[in-house]
């Protein structure tokens, strides 16, 4: 299986990676994770398509307030993928 995993690295060369099942929006604070389900978010009205890919773990993070069902799918392509997830 492919991994759907995108791996970088940031400003200062940490490597990164991210999951396309989530993304960020413009919110400060604890709550600018969205699931890929949600198109835009209530609060500072970021659109998905305009917005990053969340980091893997950042969305482990805040898992507890994501929903179950992606988490558990990000969970099983990172147990399948072969590559070493920085964290
Ligand atoms: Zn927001």
């Amino acid at each position: 299986m492919r991994s759907l995993f995108e791996f970088s690295t940031d400003a200062s060369g940490k490597a990164i990676a991210t999951c396309p099942l989530f993304w960020d929006c413009e919110c400060d604070g604890e709550d600018y994770i969205h699931p890929v389900t949600a198109d835009e978010c209530p609060v500072c009205k970021a659109r998905r398509e305009e917005q990053p890919d969340s980091r893997v773990n950042e969305v482990m993070y805040h898992a507890d307030k994501l929903p179950p069902g992606l988490v558990g799918i990000m969970e099983s392509m990172l147990e399948d993928t072969g590559e070493p997830i920085p964290f």
